[in-house]
C-alpha cells in the first residue's frame, strides 16, 4: 500500500511496520500535517520489511512495538544485518518506560505513544537531524583519512626520492670534488690567480654539497629501515655524547650539568645523535659567558620532558618554528658553520619515537630546548644524583 501527498514539502520516505491500516493512516496523516511530504509503504511482517529494505531506502522507518507476527524491535536487526543506518522510531500504543529504554539501547532511535501522535513530527525531525549529523561526520572522517593516507604517501614518496638522490648524487659528485681537488693541488700557482680563485670556489662548492647530501642522506634514513626500539638508558647516550665532543668542550670550558635521566625505549644511535646535535647547538651558539648546559628530564604522566638548557644567544620568538626545518637557519656559514640539518633531524627522530620538540627562549638570554618521548617504560630515572661535568673532570673521563 502506498500513500503520497503532492505538497511541495520535505520529502520524507517512510517504511511504516504496522499491522492496523486505520493507525498507519492517522501516522502519515499526523506527518503531513507537520509539513512533510509523504510517502510510505506499510509493512507488518518480518519478510516484508527484509524484502522493502531490500529494494528501497528509506528515510526513517515507524516501527509499531509488537505486530501479531512481528516485533518492531526485530526490525533493528534487520537493519544491522544489512548494514543499515535508517533511523527507527517505536510508535506503539502501550509501552512501560523500562521497555522503552531498553529499546532504545538496542537501536531504536526514540519512542513515541499512539495516545500522543503530536510528538510524532518532533521525533521524526530529530531523527532526520541526527542521521545527517551522522552521515556528514562519517564523510568528514572519511575525507580525513582520505587525506592522512594521501598525506603519507606523498611524504613516502619525497623520502623516498631524497634518499634516493641523495645516495644516488653522491658517486659523481665524488668525482667532481676529487678531480676539482687534484686540479687545485696541480695547477695551484700555475696559471693565473683568477683561474686560481675560480678553481678554489668549485672545490669550495664540491666539498659544501658533498656535507649537503650527507646531511640530507642523514635525514632521510632516519625512520627508514625499521629499526627495532631497545632500552637506551639516556645517561650513557650523553656520556657517549660528552666523549665525542671531548675536545670542543675543553676547548670552549663548557660545563655541562646533568640530572638523573631515564631509559627510553629507541634507537640508541638516534638517541645519541639527537643529544649530540643539540649539545653541539648550544656549544656553537654560545654567547660571550663559556657555555654551560643544563641536562634534566622530568615524567610528566605518559611521557617523560627532557630539557636541554644552554646560556647561548638565543633564538627570537618569530623564529622557534622555522629553525626545525631542514635547511633552515638564521646566521650565515661564516658566523658560524652549519646547513641547517641538525634541528631538522631532532624534530624527526623525536616524531618518529611518537614525541614533540620544541624550544623556549628568547634572543640574548640562552635557549631551552625540549621534548617529549612516551614513558613506556616503568623506570626511574638512572642515576641518584645530579652530576656535573666541567673541562678538568673531562679530562680525566
Ligand atoms: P645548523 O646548526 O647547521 O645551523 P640546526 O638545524 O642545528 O642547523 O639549527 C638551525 C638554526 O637554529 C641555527 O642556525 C641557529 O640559528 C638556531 N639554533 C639552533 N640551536 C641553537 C641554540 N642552542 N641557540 C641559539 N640558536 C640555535
Amino acid at each position: 500500500m502506498t500513500h503520497k501527498s503532492r505538497t511541495s514539502n520535505k520529502r520524507l520516505h517512510v517504511l511504516l511496520i504496522e499491522d492496523e491500516p486505520s493507525d498507519a493512516e492517522i501516522e502519515i496523516a499526523e506527518l503531513r500535517h507537520g509539513g512533510f511530504d509523504v510517502t510510505a509503504d506499510v509493512v507488518e511482517t518480518g519478510d516484508q520489511v527484509r524484502g522493502r529494505l531490500g529494494k528501497n531506502s528509506y528515510d526513517v522507518i515507524l516501527a509499531d512495538y509488537s505486530l501479531p507476527n512481528f516485533r518492531g524491535m526485530d526490525a533493528v536487526d534487520i537493519l544491522r544485518e544489512k548494514n543499515l543506518n535508517t533511523p527507527l522510531i517505536l510508535v506503539t500504543g502501550a509501552l512501560n518506560s523500562e521497555t522503552a529504554v531498553e529499546c532504545v539501547k538496542q537501536g531504536a532511535v526514540d519512542y513515541v505513544m499512539k495516545d500522543n501522535l503530536a510528538r510524532l513530527v518532533l521525533c521524526v525531525r530529530r531523527a532526520l537531524e541526527d542521521t545527517r549529523l551522522r552521515q556528514e561526520r562519517a564523510r568528514a572522517q572519511e575525507q580525513l583519512a582520505h587525506k592522512v593516507e594521501e598525506l603519507a604517501r606523498s611524504n613516502c614518496d619525497l623520502e623516498q626520492f631524497a634518499y634516493v638522490a641523495s645516495h644516488d648524487l653522491q658517486e659523481p659528485l665524488r668525482m667532481v670534488a676529487a678531480y676539482t681537488q687534484l686540479l687545485a693541488e696541480r695547477y695551484r700557482g700555475k696559471l693565473d690567480t683568477t683561474a686560481d680563485r675560480y678553481i678554489g670556489y668549485a672545490v669550495e662548492g664540491a666539498t659544501r654539497m658533498q656535507a649537503l647530501l650527507e646531511d640530507l642522506l642523514a635525514f632521510s634514513r632516519i625512520g627508514r629501515n625499521g629499526v627495532t626500539p631497545t632500552p637506551v638508558d639516556s645517561n650513557t647516550a650523553i656520556e657517549e655524547v660528552l666523549r665525542n665532543l671531548a675536545i670542543t668542550l675543553k676547548e670552549h670550558n663548557v660545563t655541562i650539568t646533568c640530572n638523573p635521566l631515564p631509559t627510553i625505549l629507541a634507537d640508541r644511535f638516534q638517541v645519541v645523535q639527537l643529544f649530540q646535535n643539540l649539545i653541539g647547538n648550544a656549544i656553537k651558539f654560545r654567547g660571550r659567558q663559556a657555555p654551560s648546559v643544563i641536562i634534566s628530564a622530568e615524567q610528566h604522566g605518559e611521557e617523560w620532558l627532557f630539557s636541554i638548557f644552554d646560556n647561548g644567544i638565543g633564538i627570537a620568538s618569530e623564529h622557534k618554528e622555522f629553525i626545525f626545518k631542514i635547511f633552515q637557519r638564521l646566521h650565515t656559514r661564516a658566523e658560524y658553520p652549519g646547513n641547517g640539518v641538525g634541528l631538522a633531524i631532532c624534530k624527526k627522530i623525536v616524531e618518529h619515537n611518537g614525541g614533540r620538540i620544541w624550544v623556549d627562549s628568547e634572543l640574548g638570554r640562552g635557549s631551552n630546548f625540549r621534548f617529549t618521548f612516551p614513558a613506556v617504560l616503568a623506570d626511574k630515572a638512572g642515576k641518584k644524583e645530579d652530576y656535573e661535568l666541567s673541562a678538568e673532570n673531562l679530562v680525566s673521563r
